[in-house]
Protein backbone atom coordinates (compact mmCIF):
# COMPACT_ATOMS: atom_id res chain seq x y z
CA UNK A 1 0.00 0.00 0.00
CA UNK A 2 1.09 3.77 -0.71
CA UNK A 3 -0.20 5.70 2.35
CA UNK A 4 -0.43 9.21 0.35
CA UNK A 5 -1.29 12.34 2.35
CA UNK A 6 -3.75 14.53 0.03
CA UNK A 7 -3.13 18.32 1.70
CA UNK A 8 -6.07 20.45 0.50
CA UNK A 9 -6.99 23.92 1.66
CA UNK A 10 -4.23 26.41 2.86
CA UNK A 11 -4.23 29.88 4.04
CA UNK A 12 -4.46 31.78 1.03
CA UNK A 13 -7.43 33.45 -0.56
CA UNK A 14 -7.89 30.26 -3.00
CA UNK A 15 -8.84 27.82 0.05
CA UNK A 16 -12.14 26.93 -1.23
CA UNK A 17 -11.10 26.40 -5.13
CA UNK A 18 -8.51 24.01 -3.64
CA UNK A 19 -10.92 22.00 -1.77
CA UNK A 20 -12.68 21.29 -5.35
CA UNK A 21 -9.42 20.46 -6.99
CA UNK A 22 -8.95 17.86 -3.80
CA UNK A 23 -12.73 16.43 -4.87
CA UNK A 24 -11.55 16.17 -7.94
CA UNK A 25 -8.04 14.42 -7.20
CA UNK A 26 -10.12 11.92 -4.77
CA UNK A 27 -12.31 10.83 -7.20
CA UNK A 28 -9.15 9.97 -9.81
CA UNK A 29 -7.53 7.95 -7.66
CA UNK A 30 -10.71 6.33 -6.19
CA UNK A 31 -9.95 3.04 -8.39
CA UNK A 32 -6.32 2.69 -7.33
CA UNK A 33 -6.02 -0.54 -5.11
CA UNK A 34 -2.25 -0.23 -4.29
CA UNK A 35 -3.05 4.33 -2.86
CA UNK A 36 -4.61 4.67 0.48
CA UNK A 37 -5.62 8.38 0.41
CA UNK A 38 -5.96 10.02 3.84
CA UNK A 39 -7.73 13.69 2.93
CA UNK A 40 -6.64 16.54 5.17
CA UNK A 41 -7.78 19.94 4.96
CA UNK A 42 -5.34 22.75 6.30
CA UNK A 43 -7.03 25.84 7.95
CA UNK A 44 -4.90 29.01 8.25
CA UNK A 45 -2.96 28.30 10.73
CA UNK A 46 -1.87 25.17 8.88
CA UNK A 47 -3.72 22.79 11.60
CA UNK A 48 -3.86 19.78 9.42
CA UNK A 49 -7.52 18.09 10.07
CA UNK A 50 -9.56 15.28 8.45
CA UNK A 51 -13.11 14.76 7.75
CA UNK A 52 -13.57 13.32 11.16
CA UNK A 53 -12.27 16.37 13.23
CA UNK A 54 -8.89 14.60 14.10
CA UNK A 55 -6.04 16.86 13.92
CA UNK A 56 -2.47 15.70 12.00
CA UNK A 57 0.73 17.16 12.43
CA UNK A 58 3.90 15.82 9.78
CA UNK A 59 6.89 14.39 11.56
CA UNK A 60 10.64 14.19 10.43
CA UNK A 61 10.48 10.41 9.96
CA UNK A 62 7.95 10.09 7.43
CA UNK A 63 4.88 9.89 10.01
CA UNK A 64 2.05 11.61 10.22
CA UNK A 65 0.70 11.88 13.84
CA UNK A 66 -2.84 12.49 15.27
CA UNK A 67 -3.31 14.40 18.38
CA UNK A 68 -3.66 10.65 20.66
CA UNK A 69 -0.03 9.81 19.38
CA UNK A 70 -1.34 7.08 16.63
CA UNK A 71 1.04 7.20 13.70
CA UNK A 72 0.77 5.99 9.68
CA UNK A 73 3.99 5.98 7.77
CA UNK A 74 3.43 8.82 4.84
CA UNK A 75 5.19 7.16 1.50
CA UNK A 76 3.87 10.38 -0.71
CA UNK A 77 2.32 14.20 -0.13
CA UNK A 78 -0.34 15.73 -2.57
CA UNK A 79 -0.09 19.76 -1.95
CA UNK A 80 -3.48 20.28 -3.37
CA UNK A 81 -3.24 23.94 -2.37
CA UNK A 82 -3.70 27.13 -4.73
CA UNK A 83 -1.54 29.61 -3.04
CA UNK A 84 -0.08 30.01 0.10
CA UNK A 85 1.66 27.47 1.26
CA UNK A 86 1.65 25.12 -1.37
CA UNK A 87 1.66 26.85 -5.12
CA UNK A 88 4.10 29.01 -3.24
CA UNK A 89 6.43 26.02 -2.55
CA UNK A 90 6.46 26.43 1.28
CA UNK A 91 4.90 23.26 2.29
CA UNK A 92 7.07 21.67 -0.37
CA UNK A 93 10.32 22.83 1.47
CA UNK A 94 9.13 21.38 5.18
CA UNK A 95 8.14 18.44 2.51
CA UNK A 96 11.98 18.54 1.56
CA UNK A 97 13.37 18.52 4.41
CA UNK A 98 11.66 15.48 5.82
CA UNK A 99 12.35 13.18 3.00
CA UNK A 100 8.65 13.03 1.86
CA UNK A 101 8.10 12.89 -2.03
CA UNK A 102 5.38 14.71 -3.83
CA UNK A 103 3.17 15.68 -5.97
CA UNK A 104 4.92 18.80 -8.44
CA UNK A 105 6.99 21.53 -8.60
CA UNK A 106 9.63 21.74 -5.84
CA UNK A 107 10.27 25.00 -3.92
CA UNK A 108 12.33 27.26 -5.69
CA UNK A 109 10.43 26.68 -9.03
CA UNK A 110 6.99 27.25 -7.40
CA UNK A 111 8.42 30.54 -5.77
CA UNK A 112 8.97 31.79 -8.95
CA UNK A 113 6.12 31.02 -10.56
CA UNK A 114 4.04 31.96 -8.27
CA UNK A 115 5.30 35.34 -8.02
CA UNK A 116 4.33 37.15 -11.42
CA UNK A 117 7.16 39.59 -11.17
CA UNK A 118 10.28 37.09 -10.79
CA UNK A 119 8.06 35.16 -13.58
CA UNK A 120 8.60 37.78 -15.96
CA UNK A 121 12.08 38.92 -14.80
CA UNK A 122 13.05 34.85 -15.41
CA UNK A 123 10.52 35.09 -18.83
CA UNK A 124 12.49 38.66 -19.72
CA UNK A 125 15.99 36.99 -19.22
CA UNK A 126 15.07 33.62 -20.99
CA UNK A 127 14.03 36.51 -24.06
CA UNK A 128 10.82 34.77 -24.04
CA UNK A 129 8.15 37.23 -24.77
CA UNK A 130 5.57 38.29 -22.09
CA UNK A 131 3.22 41.15 -21.57
CA UNK A 132 4.57 44.71 -21.33
CA UNK A 133 4.86 45.64 -17.46
CA UNK A 134 6.01 47.81 -14.71
CA UNK A 135 6.83 47.02 -11.27
CA UNK A 136 5.88 48.67 -8.29
CA UNK A 137 7.61 48.46 -4.46
CA UNK A 138 5.76 50.82 -2.74
CA UNK A 139 3.08 53.46 -2.74
CA UNK A 140 5.70 56.68 -3.02
CA UNK A 141 5.02 59.53 -4.99
CA UNK A 142 7.86 57.95 -7.86
CA UNK A 143 6.26 54.77 -7.81
CA UNK A 144 3.01 56.20 -8.09
CA UNK A 145 4.46 58.14 -11.09
CA UNK A 146 5.09 55.20 -12.88
CA UNK A 147 1.95 53.60 -12.83
CA UNK A 148 0.46 57.43 -14.03
CA UNK A 149 2.59 57.23 -16.82
CA UNK A 150 2.19 53.20 -17.96
CA UNK A 151 -1.67 54.40 -17.80
CA UNK A 152 -1.04 57.09 -19.86
CA UNK A 153 1.45 55.33 -22.75
CA UNK A 154 -1.09 52.17 -22.48
CA UNK A 155 -4.66 53.67 -22.53
CA UNK A 156 -5.62 50.43 -19.94
CA UNK A 157 -3.73 48.40 -17.61
CA UNK A 158 -4.05 45.54 -14.79
CA UNK A 159 -2.95 46.16 -11.67
CA UNK A 160 -1.87 42.90 -9.79
CA UNK A 161 -0.43 41.91 -6.40
CA UNK A 162 2.39 39.94 -7.26
CA UNK A 163 1.27 36.49 -5.24
CA UNK A 164 -2.24 35.51 -5.80
CA UNK A 165 -4.21 33.79 -8.31
CA UNK A 166 -7.81 32.85 -9.53
CA UNK A 167 -7.47 36.53 -10.71
CA UNK A 168 -7.61 37.59 -6.63
CA UNK A 169 -5.67 41.32 -6.32
CA UNK A 170 -6.00 41.46 -10.30
CA UNK A 171 -7.58 44.99 -11.15
CA UNK A 172 -8.50 46.01 -14.59
CA UNK A 173 -7.80 49.91 -14.92
CA UNK A 174 -8.85 52.39 -17.40
CA UNK A 175 -9.48 55.37 -15.65
CA UNK A 176 -6.72 57.23 -13.78
CA UNK A 177 -8.99 58.50 -11.00
CA UNK A 178 -9.39 54.36 -10.29
CA UNK A 179 -5.55 53.70 -10.40
CA UNK A 180 -4.18 54.44 -6.70
CA UNK A 181 -6.96 52.52 -5.47
CA UNK A 182 -6.26 49.63 -7.29
CA UNK A 183 -2.92 49.65 -6.50
CA UNK A 184 -3.61 50.17 -3.08
CA UNK A 185 -6.02 46.89 -2.62
CA UNK A 186 -2.98 44.71 -4.30
CA UNK A 187 -0.57 46.10 -1.72
CA UNK A 188 -2.90 44.44 0.93
CA UNK A 189 -2.24 41.28 -0.83
CA UNK A 190 1.20 41.70 -1.85
CA UNK A 191 4.87 43.43 -1.31
CA UNK A 192 5.07 44.35 -4.66
CA UNK A 193 2.75 45.62 -7.20
CA UNK A 194 2.63 44.65 -10.87
CA UNK A 195 1.15 47.26 -13.36
CA UNK A 196 0.51 45.83 -17.10
CA UNK A 197 -0.60 46.75 -20.56
CA UNK A 198 -4.15 45.62 -20.80
CA UNK A 199 -3.94 43.61 -24.17
CA UNK A 200 -6.98 43.12 -26.91
CA UNK A 201 -6.50 39.60 -27.04
CA UNK A 202 -7.28 35.70 -27.02
CA UNK A 203 -6.81 33.83 -23.76
CA UNK A 204 -5.16 30.74 -24.68
CA UNK A 205 -4.08 28.28 -22.50
CA UNK A 206 -1.49 24.74 -22.48
CA UNK A 207 -1.15 22.04 -20.16
CA UNK A 208 2.54 20.95 -20.15
CA UNK A 209 3.19 17.66 -17.73
CA UNK A 210 5.21 14.70 -17.25
CA UNK A 211 4.32 11.53 -19.02
CA UNK A 212 6.06 8.28 -18.76
CA UNK A 213 8.92 10.63 -18.39
CA UNK A 214 8.64 12.46 -21.44
CA UNK A 215 7.25 16.55 -21.11
CA UNK A 216 4.06 16.81 -22.88
CA UNK A 217 2.46 20.21 -23.52
CA UNK A 218 -0.74 20.13 -25.12
CA UNK A 219 -2.79 21.94 -27.73
CA UNK A 220 -3.94 25.43 -26.60
CA UNK A 221 -7.16 25.60 -25.78
CA UNK A 222 -8.73 29.23 -24.99
CA UNK A 223 -11.15 30.78 -22.72
CA UNK A 224 -13.43 33.48 -23.65
CA UNK A 225 -14.96 36.06 -20.90
CA UNK A 226 -17.42 38.34 -21.81
CA UNK A 227 -16.77 41.26 -23.43
CA UNK A 228 -18.18 43.64 -20.42
CA UNK A 229 -15.11 42.18 -18.07
CA UNK A 230 -12.42 40.09 -18.11
CA UNK A 231 -11.48 36.00 -16.39
CA UNK A 232 -12.71 37.09 -13.12
CA UNK A 233 -12.72 35.26 -9.36
CA UNK A 234 -16.60 35.14 -10.27
CA UNK A 235 -16.04 34.15 -14.39
CA UNK A 236 -14.37 31.24 -13.00
CA UNK A 237 -15.62 29.14 -10.30
CA UNK A 238 -19.99 31.05 -9.41
CA UNK A 239 -22.52 29.59 -11.18
CA UNK A 240 -24.00 31.36 -13.53
CA UNK A 241 -20.07 32.01 -15.13
CA UNK A 242 -20.54 33.49 -18.38
CA UNK A 243 -17.06 32.87 -19.68
CA UNK A 244 -16.82 30.07 -22.55
CA UNK A 245 -14.16 27.67 -22.48
CA UNK A 246 -12.73 25.67 -25.53
CA UNK A 247 -10.36 22.19 -24.91
CA UNK A 248 -9.12 23.10 -28.22
CA UNK A 249 -8.13 26.48 -29.28
CA UNK A 250 -9.93 27.08 -33.36
CA UNK A 251 -8.08 29.22 -36.00
CA UNK A 252 -4.37 28.87 -35.07
CA UNK A 253 -1.93 28.95 -37.47
CA UNK A 254 1.07 25.86 -37.81
CA UNK A 255 3.26 28.71 -37.15
CA UNK A 256 1.52 30.02 -33.77
CA UNK A 257 0.71 26.31 -32.35
CA UNK A 258 4.55 25.76 -32.96
CA UNK A 259 5.53 28.97 -31.36
CA UNK A 260 3.42 27.78 -28.34
CA UNK A 261 4.51 24.56 -27.51
CA UNK A 262 8.07 25.42 -28.05
CA UNK A 263 7.73 28.62 -25.54
CA UNK A 264 5.74 26.10 -23.35
CA UNK A 265 8.14 23.20 -23.62
CA UNK A 266 10.98 25.45 -22.74
CA UNK A 267 10.36 27.21 -19.94
CA UNK A 268 8.81 24.22 -18.16
CA UNK A 269 12.17 22.81 -18.50
CA UNK A 270 14.47 25.87 -18.41
CA UNK A 271 12.15 26.59 -14.89
CA UNK A 272 12.85 23.34 -13.82
CA UNK A 273 8.99 22.54 -13.21
CA UNK A 274 8.07 18.89 -12.21
CA UNK A 275 4.83 16.63 -12.97
CA UNK A 276 2.66 19.58 -14.37
CA UNK A 277 1.45 23.24 -14.97
CA UNK A 278 -0.35 25.18 -17.18
CA UNK A 279 0.90 27.47 -19.20
CA UNK A 280 -1.12 30.70 -20.52
CA UNK A 281 -0.61 32.67 -23.44
CA UNK A 282 -2.40 35.81 -25.52
CA UNK A 283 -2.71 35.98 -28.35
CA UNK A 284 -3.73 39.79 -29.98
CA UNK A 285 -5.78 41.28 -32.37
CA UNK A 286 -2.04 41.90 -34.48
CA UNK A 287 -0.93 38.16 -34.02
CA UNK A 288 1.30 38.98 -31.38
CA UNK A 289 2.07 35.70 -29.01
CA UNK A 290 2.74 36.25 -25.05
CA UNK A 291 3.59 34.15 -22.15
CA UNK A 292 0.74 35.86 -19.63
CA UNK A 293 1.64 33.43 -16.45
CA UNK A 294 3.31 29.84 -15.56
CA UNK A 295 0.91 28.10 -12.89
CA UNK A 296 2.52 25.16 -10.99
CA UNK A 297 -0.51 23.45 -9.36
CA UNK A 298 -3.43 24.55 -11.88
CA UNK A 299 -7.16 24.21 -11.03
CA UNK A 300 -8.84 20.92 -11.07
CA UNK A 301 -12.44 22.02 -10.44
CA UNK A 302 -15.26 20.76 -12.93
CA UNK A 303 -15.00 23.82 -14.92
CA UNK A 304 -10.36 23.59 -14.92
CA UNK A 305 -8.76 23.33 -18.05
CA UNK A 306 -5.98 21.58 -17.17
CA UNK A 307 -6.75 17.79 -16.76
CA UNK A 308 -9.52 18.60 -19.63
CA UNK A 309 -6.48 19.35 -22.15
CA UNK A 310 -4.83 16.45 -20.48
CA UNK A 311 -7.43 13.87 -21.39
CA UNK A 312 -7.94 15.55 -24.79
CA UNK A 313 -4.24 14.87 -25.46
CA UNK A 314 -5.61 11.38 -25.16
CA UNK A 315 -3.94 10.64 -21.26
CA UNK A 316 -5.89 9.59 -18.84
CA UNK A 317 -5.93 11.53 -16.00
CA UNK A 318 -5.66 8.68 -13.60
CA UNK A 319 -3.28 6.62 -15.03
CA UNK A 320 -1.30 10.09 -15.13
CA UNK A 321 -1.56 10.20 -11.45
CA UNK A 322 -1.05 6.43 -10.08
CA UNK A 323 1.74 6.42 -12.20
CA UNK A 324 3.80 9.44 -10.70
CA UNK A 325 2.87 8.24 -7.49
CA UNK A 326 3.90 4.84 -7.94
CA UNK A 327 7.20 5.70 -9.57
CA UNK A 328 8.53 8.41 -7.29
CA UNK A 329 7.32 5.97 -4.40
CA UNK A 330 9.55 3.22 -5.92
CA UNK A 331 12.71 5.51 -6.87
CA UNK A 332 12.25 7.23 -2.95
CA UNK A 333 13.22 3.84 -1.38
P1 LIG B 1 -5.05 31.97 -12.43
O1 LIG B 1 -6.35 31.69 -11.78
O2 LIG B 1 -5.02 31.47 -13.84
O3 LIG B 1 -3.88 31.55 -11.62
P2 LIG B 1 -4.14 34.67 -11.90
O4 LIG B 1 -4.85 35.15 -10.71
O5 LIG B 1 -2.76 34.16 -11.71
O6 LIG B 1 -5.00 33.58 -12.66
P3 LIG B 1 -3.75 36.24 -14.37
O7 LIG B 1 -3.88 35.05 -15.19
O8 LIG B 1 -2.46 36.98 -14.43
O9 LIG B 1 -4.10 35.97 -12.83
O10 LIG B 1 -4.90 37.27 -14.72
C1 LIG B 1 -6.25 36.90 -14.54
C2 LIG B 1 -7.06 37.26 -15.75
O11 LIG B 1 -7.01 38.68 -15.99
C3 LIG B 1 -6.59 36.64 -17.06
O12 LIG B 1 -7.09 35.35 -17.23
C4 LIG B 1 -7.16 37.65 -18.08
O13 LIG B 1 -8.56 37.46 -18.27
C5 LIG B 1 -6.99 38.97 -17.38
N1 LIG B 1 -5.69 39.60 -17.70
C6 LIG B 1 -4.59 39.55 -16.92
N2 LIG B 1 -3.59 40.27 -17.44
C7 LIG B 1 -4.05 40.77 -18.60
C8 LIG B 1 -3.48 41.60 -19.61
N3 LIG B 1 -2.23 42.08 -19.51
N4 LIG B 1 -4.28 41.94 -20.67
C9 LIG B 1 -5.54 41.46 -20.77
N5 LIG B 1 -6.12 40.68 -19.86
C10 LIG B 1 -5.40 40.33 -18.78
MG1 LIG C 1 -2.00 32.25 -11.99
MG1 LIG D 1 -3.45 29.90 -10.39
MG1 LIG E 1 -4.26 33.06 -15.04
Amino acid sequence: MINTLLICGGGGSEHDVSLRTADFIEEKLAAAKDIALLRVEMDNSGCLTDSQGRVYHIFYDRKIRDEKGNSWDVDYVIPAIHGYPGETGDLQSQLDMFGIPYFGSAPEPSKICFNKIKTKMWLSALGIDNTPYEFLHSLEIEELEKAHSALEAWGEVFVKASNQGSSVGCFKVSDTSELEAAIEDAFKLSPYVLIEKALKARELEVAVYAYNNEIIATRPGEIRAPSDTFYTYKEKYAEGSRAVTFIEAAELDEEQLQWIAKVSLRTFKALKLKDLSRIDFFLTETGELYLNEVNTFPGMTPNSMFPKMMENHGHNFSEYLTGLIRSAVSSSE
